[in-house]
């Protein structure tokens, strides 16, 4: 079946015959001699017997994302924070090494800087698109490779089935945190990828309303996974896992929507006045723009723009939208603007930000699902005032 289809029935386990899944609030299960078998013959994951361990409506959100990015199983969790620390648990530990890029979410590099790194593992950046840096850092203690498939602020993309190669050639694996493509603009399992990581607080949930987070892998690395998960505790609540089913019934025609409003805003930007710089992997101008076509669907929602002047001009300019709301994530129904100096790369210095490419007056758009000429109309009276 295509992924319209996929999005919106849900594979649940049957109860009455209800056409959508129900919120099984139990936090706990009756045990029959059945059950005590299976735990004991180590079928954990088969067995009801507590809601952190499985729960019915969970479980129909893990299978539904599982046959999205067309991996063999899934394990949901509740932030996307939770899923990548699990990640990295599963995987790293003491002496062992990490290659990974600075164009990562901001919590991810906390969480590289401050814990990971005092358990002992050793991190090393490395430029996200070169494959030539890749190949000088492995060594034989890499253990994972992890990347963001579209990064964040300025949308590089990875060629995820090159450095699928050079991972497994090592023995090391390599987990991409796919939040920004989401499994309709790609598909990183396909590529060769062995993990792949969403926040399902974006576009899954896609109405700025929810957290959570969700891995997908082949049966064997789930199967570790939710074992940690169990331990750590990050796990999914049922009612987060309901809103998540809810909201990804639509998930494909939205990010049609997100995909067609972006280039639309993406085209008319480029040709703006006031706009210095567009980036976008829709446009012919981008530098990646042919990898982007090859490697994605679609070209997704988050356009990058550079205002004339600096960032006193890009707050002005912000602060006079009128459709478009002042906010940081991104991913939702609405258009979402904010500038990376002060939200996603604020822990960073002046110096940093510039050595990583974020520049002054650099504006980050989460375009909406909106009427596009609204978002326009908006965008060109801020910019012209
Ligand atoms: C938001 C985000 C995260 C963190 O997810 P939470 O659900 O907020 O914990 C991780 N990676 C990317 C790319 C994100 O945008």
């Amino acid at each position: 079946m295509k992924k319209g289809t996929l999005c919106v029935h849900d594979d649940g386990e049957e109860v009455f015959g209800s056409i959508t899944t129900p919120i099984y609030l139990t936090s706990t299960y009756t045990l029959t001699d059945e059950k005590y078998k299976k735990i004991l013959d180590g079928k954990n994951r088969e067995t009801y017997v507590y809601t952190r361990w499985k729960n019915p409506t969970t479980r129909t959100l893990e299978k539904k994302m599982a046959l999205l990015e067309n991996g063999e199983d899934a394990v949901a969790f509740s932030s996307g924070m939770a899923a990548i620390a699990t990640t990295f648990l599963t995987f790293l530990k003491k002496g062992d090494e990490l290659i990974t890029s600075m164009d990562i979410y901001g919590g991810t590099f906390s969480l590289l800087q401050n814990e990971l790194r005092q358990h002992g593992i050793k991190i090393t950046y490395v430029e996200c698109t070169s494959l030539d840096e890749i190949l000088e850092t492995i060594s034989d203690k890499t253990k994972m490779i992890f990347f963001e498939s579209i990064t964040n602020p300025l949308l590089k993309i990875i060629d995820v089935s090159q450095i699928a190669k050079i991972a497994h050639e090592r023995g090391c694996v390599l987990a991409i945190d796919s939040t920004f493509a989401t499994p309709i603009n790609q598909n990183p399992l396909e590529q060769g990828a062995d993990i792949v990581v969403h926040s399902a607080s974006k576009y899954l949930g896609g109405h700025s309303d929810i957290i959570g987070g969700i891995v997908v892998s082949s049966k064997e690395i789930i199967e570790k996974m939710w074992k940690k998960m169990i331990r750590y505790g990050g796990c999914m609540d049922p009612q987060q896992a309901y809103r998540i089913l809810r909201s990804i019934k639509t998930l494909h025609i939205r990010i049609e929507r997100h995909n067609e409003n972006a280039l639309a805003i993406a085209q008319f930007l480029e040709n703006h006045e006031k706009v210095e710089k567009v980036t976008y992997p829709g446009l012919p101008s981008y530098s990646q723009h042919e990898l982007a076509k090859k490697v994605l669907y679609g070209f997704g929602g988050v356009v990058t723009f550079i205002v004339n002047g600096n960032d006193e001009d890009g707050l002005k300019f912000m602060r006079k939208l009128k459709v478009c709301k002042e906010a940081a994530s991104l991913g939702g129904v609405e258009t979402l603007v904010s500038m990376p100096f002060n939200t996603s790369h604020s822990y960073l210095t002046d110096e940093e930000r510039k050595k990583m490419g974020i520049r002054k007056g650099m504006i980050r758009l989460s375009v909406g699902i909106e009427n596009a000429e609204d978002i326009m109309r908006d965008i060109h009276s801020a910019l012209l005032s």
